[in-house]
């Protein structure tokens, strides 16, 4: 079956159940059609757009997956506030191409009778989010760990927003031995800076604003690599995080394989930021320009 005849030929197809898109991959297989897969928790944006779209063009038919995954809310309150609007994600992506819609239930995600080892995280997993999310990437394994299983997808792509997310599906990959090709896309800005995101959504119109001091803050950074010190620019960035009424979490340039913190700039380094603006957690990150 060709790509061609197969976008024309098929509605998007929307399945809740693990037996549905169980089915359907079987049928894929036999017709050997690359699957792609995007894994989101709804609430989509252009953000998620562009996730969807490169998936498009790189694959046969993609899987777009939509479920707020409970495991890796670490506060009952944000897992409650999070946006959910399943009926208007689905009409957001209709005319992309050829997508099947993965939306499954809490019961159909987690299957009493479904076993699951977990993966040892590593060093990475303790720092950043991991640090202060505790049970956060855990959680994102285990239903990620699932999908993949399910799906079975060639490709599958991430978001280099949650740029430690993407190391740790990359780790996951090797270690599940799924061999999945793994794909880091870029971070989708609204055109004053801010990363786009489903937690946006919550912000007032005075918080969207206070908001900004984030991606300010990290371009920031991008012009004092080499200038000042990394303990200066750290203290700098953070003030303009804080002076814009945020609780910042952590603002830390890291290694972008260890995600350790540096101490002298070097090549490829990212800065990773996370911020309270209200009661919406935010996160975002920038590579850091070269200095060599
Ligand atoms: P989420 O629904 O927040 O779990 O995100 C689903 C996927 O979309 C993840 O791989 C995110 O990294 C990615 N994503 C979220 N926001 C953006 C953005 N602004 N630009 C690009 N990718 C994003």
């Amino acid at each position: 079956m060709s790509v061609r005849n197969y976008s024309i030929d098929a509605a998007m197809q929307t399945f809740v159940t693990r037996e549905e898109i169980n089915t359907w991959r079987t049928q894929q297989q036999t017709n050997e059609i690359k699957v792609g897969f995007v894994p989101t928790m709804g609430a989509l944006h252009e953000g998620h757009l562009s996730l969807v779209k490169q998936a498009v063009a790189e694959n046969d038919v993609v899987v777009v997956s939509i479920f707020v995954n409970p495991k890796q809310f670490n506060q009952h309150a944000d897992l409650q506030a999070y946006p959910r609007m399943l009926a208007a994600d689905i009409q957001y992506l209709e005319g992309l191409g050829a997508l099947v819609v993965f939306a499954p239930n809490e019961q159909e995600m987690y299957p009493a009778s479904l076993e699951f080892t977990p993966m040892p995280l590593g060093k990475i997993g303790t720092l950043l989010e991991g640090a202060h999310r505790p049970g956060h990437f855990e959680g994102v394994v285990h239903v990620v760990h699932h999908l993949f299983e399910l799906i079975k997808p060639h490709k599958a792509y991430f978001g280099q927003k949650d740029f430690q997310q993407l190391a740790i599906i990359r780790q996951l990959n090797s270690y599940y031995g799924f061999g999945i090709d793994i794909k880091g896309c870029q971070t989708i800005r609204e055109p004053d800076g801010l990363a786009m995101s489903s937690r946006n959504l919550r912000l007032s119109a005075e918080e969207r604003q206070q908001a900004l001091a984030i991606s300010k803050a990290l371009r920031y950074v991008q012009q004092q690599v080499g200038k000042l010190s990394i303990k200066e620019t750290t203290r700098e960035a953070s003030a303009i995080i804080e002076n814009a009424g945020l609780i910042l979490e952590y603002l830390a340039i890291v290694d972008p394989l260890t995600l350790e913190n540096c101490e002298a700039w070097q090549e490829n380094q990212v800065c990773c930021v996370a911020a309270f603006c209200g009661e919406v957690r935010l996160i975002d990150n920038m590579l850091c320009e070269s200095v060599l």
